[in-house]
Order: C-alpha cells, then sequence, then structure tokens
C-alpha cells in the first residue's frame, strides 16, 4: 500500500512538472541575505554532536532565509520559522527561538511583493526552514523528493509540521520534487545540489555570482565549528549520507573557489551584504 502510495506521488510530481523558461545566458544574478530569526540551542553538544564532540552548555544560532534574483526572476531559498514567532520569545524545548520581522515585511522594504516570487525553494523539511513558506502560496515549490514524500504522508508525521506548506500538499499548488541536482533556472546559474543526510530529501544551493559563486549549505553544517569536527548531529536521518555529503561539499567549494555560507553560523552573515544591500 504505502509502494503504491509513493508510486502515485511520483508520477503526480512528475505530471506536475513545468518546462523550464530559461533564464536569458546574460543576465544579472542578485542575492540578498534575509533574517529568519534566531536561536539560543541550550545544550549544543547534546543537540548538534553524535559524539559529544563540543562543550557543554548555550550556543546561539541565526536562521537565515535568502532572495536570488535571475535576470528579473525570483527564487526564495528556504522559509525560516514560523511568522507567529513574531516579536515573541518562544521555547521549543531544545531551543529558544526569536523572530523580528517576517520574509514578506523584509521583501516589502526593497519593493517585491510575494507574488512576484516565483518559486520557493527549500532546503530541507524541517519547520525552521518551511516556517513562511505559506506566504507564497503561488510560488513553485522546489524540495527534494524523499523530504515532499515524507511531508505529504498520510496519515501526517507528528514531528513534521505538514501544515506548513498547506498551498501545495493540499490546496493543489505547484510542487516539484527533486530528485538529485537540479538547475533551478536552467541556465546553470542556480542549482539545488542534493546532498542528503541531515533529512533524505536534503539539499544545499549553489549561486554563481558575476564576483563568484557562493554555496548556501542548508544544514549541511550549522556553525564553523562543525566542519573541522565533520560533526553529524544525533537527529540527523543518514550518519554515512551525510559524510559522503560533506566530503562532496567540500571537494566542490574547493574545485570551484566557493564562497561558502553557513546559513545557522551567525559568524557567515558578515560574509554577504547587510541587507538591503545585495552579493552581484
Ligand atoms: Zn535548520
Amino acid at each position: 500500500m504505502k509502494t503504491l502510495f509513493l508510486a502515485a506521488t511520483a508520477f503526480l510530481s512528475l505530471t506536475a512538472m513545468q518546462a523550464p523558461q530559461p533564464a536569458k545566458a546574460d543576465s544579472k544574478v542578485s542575492l540578498w541575505r534575509l533574517d529568519c530569526g534566531t536561536f539560543t540551542i541550550k545544550d549544543y553538544n547534546a543537540f548538534f554532536s553524535d559524539t559529544l564532540a563540543y562543550k557543554p552548555g548555550p550556543k546561539e544560532i541565526t536562521d537565515s532565509c535568502y532572495l536570488i534574483r535571475n535576470g528579473g526572476r525570483y527564487l526564495l531559498w528556504d522559509t525560516g520559522i514560523g511568522a507567529e514567532m513574531q516579536g515573541k520569545t518562544t521555547d521549543a524545548g531544545f531551543a529558544i527561538m526569536k523572530l523580528n520581522k517576517t520574509i514578506v515585511q523584509q521583501l516589502g522594504e526593497i519593493g517585491v511583493k510575494p507574488e512576484q516570487v516565483e518559486i520557493v525553494g527549500i532546503s530541507h523539511f524541517h519547520s525552521d526552514h518551511i516556517g513562511q513558506a505559506a506566504a507564497f502560496p503561488k510560488a513553485t515549490l522546489l524540495i527534494g523528493a524523499d523530504d515532499y514524500a515524507a511531508l505529504s504522508a498520510k496519515p501526517a508525521n507528528p514531528q513534521l509540521e505538514p501544515a506548513r506548506l498547506k498551498p501545495w500538499i493540499e490546496d493543489g499548488g505547484k510542487a516539484r520534487s527533486v530528485s538529485g541536482d537540479h538547475d533551478v533556472f536552467g541556465d546553470g546559474k542556480v542549482v539545488m545540489l542534493n546532498l542528503p543526510g541531515h533529512t533524505p530529501g536534503h539539499h544545499a544551493l549553489l549561486v554563481r555570482l558575476a564576483s563568484g559563486p557562493v554555496l548556501l549549505t542548508g544544514d549541511l553544517y550549522h556553525f564553523t565549528e562543525q566542519v573541522a569536527h565533520k560533526g553529524v548531529p544525533p537527529f540527523n536521518t543518514n550518519r554515512a549520507d551525510t559524510l559522503a555529503s560533506m566530503d562532496r561539499f567540500d571537494k566542490m567549494a574547493k574545485n570551484i573557489g566557493a564562497k561558502v555560507v553557513i546559513q545557522h553560523e551567525p559568524a557567515d552573515i558578515a560574509k554577504l551584504p547587510a541587507f538591503p544591500a545585495t552579493a552581484e
């Protein structure tokens, strides 16, 4: 029964595919970093290392989303924690969470309306990445196939928050399950990279700016110290896949000379111009 359902889902996601509209080869690519929340992890050693590699104690991490414009087309990469947390302090058990401004408010500051966001790309199914996706119901959703299958499974997995993707799972929005790497605009400038392990369908994002390539990690890494330790959080879905994904990502970053931006690392905010300025 489960196999049948998965096969049906795969068929639907294939039939829902749209012919890619290539961006102009000479189109300019711009990248904005958006603030999508902050967390204080209560015990980051226990939370983030399955070999207890770090000193016990709290750790501050950030939550980043990114707006990418390729020619006149907009992609939002990750959607942070839920807008309902704005202006509050929320105790989520493992962490204290805060949200200063919503994505829609930040887009408003640069004159971008939610309807202009053509594509919402999601690195993986965790709630701190799908939180505000439903504010863009007309956008095409791009997400790893295994993550979308987990989110849209019936009965719903109580550990996930599929209601955050209701416009696509329930209301017929355009969703595209991504298997392997995916060239978002069909011109090689923005590519979702298949890097499973944190979740089964986890992806990072390669953005080729005129100034050089940038790699947005998704949650392959959460903070700088993890890179040297090759630390694997206990909640990752597959340890071996995580290590293989780290190996691929590190080699690619070196080979193409990419600027690596760890999405949850507060120190990496300064690697990109401060909002509303763009990297180009
Ligand atoms: Zn995360």
